[in-house]
């Protein structure tokens, strides 16, 4: 039955070690140091590092940091945070493809010597129109024919600087004639006169991804380099780059399809693009998926990887509902978060028969789901705030709320019923006058009478005031993630309401940072990272209480 239950990357690795191809278990996470990590990079690292974890074997943390252009220091320290937060541990094994530059500058030398590679001279435009279509085939480059002694010191010469970015290239010399057009002489050096953030100005010339990620799998022993569909097609280079380089125990590329999600932004390029345009308040922005947006939200690792377990591994490219990401948060939070009370939208609640100037200490239980949370005091008293929607004037039918007559029961206290309120010149209501029954006290086994209502509340002069911050998905996938007129994201106007004037239960001034608790009847909320103090609290909404999504 486990080989039932074995994903297909799982059950490749299997009959590797069983036909001896290998003998153990290596995999990397290469990301690229060009942005912040998201939800669908998690997929990749989970994956990698689960499957060492399974086997027994290793598992690599590499930066791709081969383009100068796009990487960053910041980058490479976000990154590191991320997949630590994530809990996968690389141990003492983090590597960088940029330390092996002297070793790729070798390998293109001896394939420029075994008559296996070029020095060429056309342009980037030139090369694409030599390069053929599908149906058609390549044109060999001028330059193609050049004599080993020729291309070795071309190639020392874009080496030593004397040529400008696109003066020349080195090109893999394979099959003009390819039906795969990867294969068509594809460009493995390019002159990029830049420093790099770890190499600095050594180098002006940089290899290309095609040429370095099989160099860097295989000096370090790699032996299943995971990778995501789109490469599928350039699988024939890499094993090409390895044999042709001379590497022993050549490591294997196995494709899978990406993670996608509905409604939110997944790709580097589109969340960069986003924090760039100010439409979001940076990487960590709550309405993103980066991993640092997640963890601000208050998303946590356990959920991510209950998440990326349920979506499995596959070959199908497909997305998957955002509404089963909250499912997993729903999940992992339920019974581990004290349930507290706040009050998004406050309106006043006065007691009129309950003694002026007095306060009791209710207890209250932490989580009746878990009796392990234990039970806190919340203060009560005369004067209380409730949320504005559980009063209304006129009620429609099924209302069970509060409303001029009517019975309710204040969560952990006690039986309420609407006597009064209270309208301002503008016509809306500004206070609500109860009067409380004694006899039914929350706790004292009260059962005389029944209520169909139960609201929450907060004591109004114990309540600390709260911002609430309110999400909803960035794009609206009803009307399409772009416009189809220019193509600009149908952003959603609503992503985010700002609640200011929020009461919440005393008791949160030692909350810290991404700790997190669910409110009843809202939802589960966390405190705000980077905008929250003890004295001016932050919480963001990480999820309601309900669910749309089924299992
Ligand atoms: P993006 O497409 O978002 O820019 P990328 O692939 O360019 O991402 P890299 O830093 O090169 O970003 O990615 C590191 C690893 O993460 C690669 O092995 C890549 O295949 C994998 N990866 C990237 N996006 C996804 C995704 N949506 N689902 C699964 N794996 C992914
Ligand atoms: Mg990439
Ligand atoms: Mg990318």
């Amino acid at each position: 039955n486990d080989v039932v239950s074995k994903n297909f990357i799982e059950q490749e690795i299997d009959k590797d070690l069983a036909e001896g191809v290998y003998d153990h278990v290596c995999t990397r996470f290469p990301p690229e140091p060009n942005g912040y990590l998201h939800i669908g990079h998690a997929k990749s690292i989970l994956l990698n590092y689960g499957l060492a974890g399974k086997y027994h074997g290793t598992f690599n943390m590499r930066f791709d940091d081969t383009n100068p252009t796009k990487e960053k220091v910041e980058f490479v320290d976000s990154i590191m945070e991320d997949i630590r937060w994530l809990g996968a541990d690389w141990e003492d094994r983090l590597y960088f493809a940029s330390d092996y530059f002297d070793q790729m500058y070798e390998c293109a030398v001896r394939l420029i010597q075994k008559g296996r590679a070029y020095v060429c001279d056309l342009s980037a435009e030139e090369i694409r129109a030599y390069r053929g279509t599908l149906t058609e085939a390549g044109k060999d480059s001028p330059y193609r024919e050049r004599t080993v002694e020729e291309n070795l010191r071309l190639f020392e010469e874009m080496r030593q600087g004397a040529y400008q970015d696109g003066e020349k290239v080195l090109r893999a010399k394979i099959d003009m004639a390819s039906p795969n057009i990867n294969m068509r002489d594809p460009v493995i050096y390019r002159v990029a006169r830049m420093s790099h953030h770890r190499t600095g100005d050594k180098w002006c010339i940089y290899p290309m991804y095609d040429f370095a990620h099989p160099i860097e799998d295989a000096i370090e022993g790699i032996t299943h380099s995971i990778c995501t569909l789109e490469f599928e097609d350039h699988r024939p280079l890499y094993d090409w780059v390895v044999r042709e380089c001379g590497f022993e125990n050549p490591p294997r590329q196995i494709e899978f399809a990406k993670l996608y999600l509905t409604n939110v932004v997944t790709g580097k390029r589109y969340i960069k693009k986003l924090v760039e345009d100010g439409i979001v308040d940076g990487w960590d922005d709550p309405r993103l998926v980066s991993i640092a947006a997640l963890r601000r939200r208050g998303f946590t690792p356990e959920s991510i990887k209950m998440f990326i377990d349920m979506c499995g591994v596959s070959k199908a490219q497909s997305s998957v509902d955002y509404a089963m990401l909250e499912y997993c948060i729903r999940e992992d939070l339920k019974m581990k978060k004290a349930r507290m009370m706040a009050v998004l939208h406050p309106i006043k609640l006065i007691i009129d028969n309950y003694p002026e100037g007095e306060t009791e200490y209710l207890d209250v239980p932490n989580n009746l789901e878990n009796e392990a949370l234990g039970t806190r005091k919340v203060p009560f008293c005369r004067e209380l705030y409730i949320e504005r929607d559980d009063f209304m004037e006129e009620p429609p039918k099924k209302y069970f709320r509060l409303f001029p007559g009517n019975e309710v029961r204040l969560m952990s206290a006690y039986f309420v019923t609407c006597e009064s309120f209270v309208k301002d010149e503008a016509g809306n209501v500004t206070e609500v006058h109860c009067t409380y029954d004694p006899e039914t006290k929350s706790g004292s086994g009260f059962n005389a009478r029944k209520v169909k209502g139960t609201i929450h509340w907060v004591a109004a002069p114990y309540a600390q005031k709260a911002e609430v911050r309110l999400y909803e998905n960035l794009v609206d996938e009803e009307k399409g993630v772009y416009n189809k007129e220019d193509g600009s994201l149908n952003l959603n106007p609503n992503s985010l309401t700002i609640l200011k004037d929020c009461f919440v239960e005393p008791g949160f001034e030692k909350a810290e940072a991404y700790d997190s608790f669910q409110f009843v009847r809202t939802g589960f909320f966390c405190i705000d990272a980077k905008d929250s103090a003890p004295d001016a609290l932050v919480f963001n909404r990480i999820v309601s209480l309900k669910s749309s999504f089924k299992l």
